[in-house]
């Protein structure tokens, strides 16, 4: 989409991060099926090895549950402080290659390596090869010439493997991939399109852009491109957000709490469509913003892991009593996240490990 020379994105992804560092840690484990998370009655687990997932043993699955279907799976204890050490010295690995470090979660980064004379992906292999001589854990990587294709590429060749997609692959490697492999097709939107008979990539791609844009508003414009492969994010070192909202100005004023309950359940909406991008994070508090006809505004917080529709009209609610009879012109819906720093074991159990 640009005349720029072509980036080299890699997308280094490690192995069953957590698992990896735990069967290291304990070479008897070596071999068997190792799962980190809770064991207790309603401990769910962080993530499994490859040997567990073979019995259908995943992340976010209750441990009970995992226990029937793989009763000789061995459930550790989370040790996050073991997990931040290794990620440490992974990062330290990326810092040597490029200061363009976009990190995902603990296991999971982009890197920006365009300055590279070697080819992108003589530079994922060093880069895992150091990684393993520091760490002793295998990554995986996908090499591509922007974010979105390498994500998906690093999944290719899993575990401890790579793959490059080239601009001549991209078409080939786009056509038969599922809607939700794009980044920010969730569950919810993935069942949207499969309504419209959309699976593939390759079946929005024989919609027009206008009529993908009619169909389903702002982000139609961006399944369009990202449909085809192209995606122009930059790789964001300092990519931390630490919220994200929605809010809109209304051209008549809002006199009164019950007309404005439909107006921000769909700014809720909205919302939860945009946190589907930011699965990695964990959410802190739930936040409802009025502005009042005289320009003064006011925010109502409640800190919640869960954004639920109940909380924000409890919000809403709440500011109206701030209003003092004004009239409101412009409300807003938002999630503040957690930092990723520093976050406490507890409230990193629900922070799940994908592969
Ligand atoms: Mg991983």
């Amino acid at each position: 989409m640009t005349d720029d020379p072509p980036r080299k994105i890699i997308h280094i992804d490690m192995d069953c991060f957590y698992a990896a560092i735990e069967v290291r840690d304990h070479p008897e484990l070596r071999g068997k099926p190792i799962a980190v998370g809770g064991s207790s009655g309603r401990g769910v687990l962080t993530t499994a090895n490859y040997e567990a997932r073979k019995f259908g043993c995943r992340s976010a699955m209750p441990a009970f549950k995992a226990l029937r279907q793989c009763p000789q799976l061995i459930i550790m204890p989370v040790r996050f402080d073991a997990y931040r050490a290794e990620s440490q010295k992974i990062r330290e690995v990326f810092a040597r290659f490029t200061g363009l470090i976009e990190p995902l979660s603990l296991d999971e980064a982009y890197l920006d390596v365009s300055h590279w004379r070697s080819s992108g992906a003589s530079v994922a292999e060093e880069i895992r090869a150091e990684i393993c001589e520091a760490t002793d854990l295998t990554a995986s990587a996908g090499i591509a010439t922007n974010k979105l294709l390498a994500k998906i590429a690093s999944d290719w060749n899993k575990p401890d493997g790579q793959f490059e997609v080239t601009s001549d692959g991209v078409e080939g490697f786009m056509a038969d991939l599922s809607v939700r492999k794009l980044w920010g097709v969730g569950a919810k939107t993935a069942e949207r399109l499969s309504k419209a008979g959309i699976e593939t990539c390759g079946d929005v791609q024989k919609h027009a852009l206008t009529e993908l844009h009619r169909r389903f508003g702002r982000f139609g414009i961006e399944l369009y491109h990202l449909s085809r492969g192209q995606d122009d994010r930059p790789v964001q070192p300092s990519r931390e957000r630490k919220s994200v909202s929605n809010e809109r100005t209304y051209s008549e004023d809002i006199t009164c709490f019950e007309e404005s309950v439909p107006k921000l359940q769909s700014l809720w909406e909205e919302l939860c469509e945009d946190l589907e991008k930011h699965k990695d994070r964990q959410i802190k508090s739930a936040f409802v913003k009025l502005k009042f006809n005289d320009f003064r505004h006011t925010t109502v917080e409640r800190q919640t892991a869960v954004p639920a529709w109940e909380l924000y009209e409890a919000l809403l609610e709440e500011g109206w009593q701030r209003s003092d009879a004004r009239h409101v012109r412009l409300l807003g819906a938002g999630v503040r996240f957690q930092s990723q720093e520093g976050l406490s074991e507890i409230e990193q159990l629900t922070f799940f490990e994908e592969n």
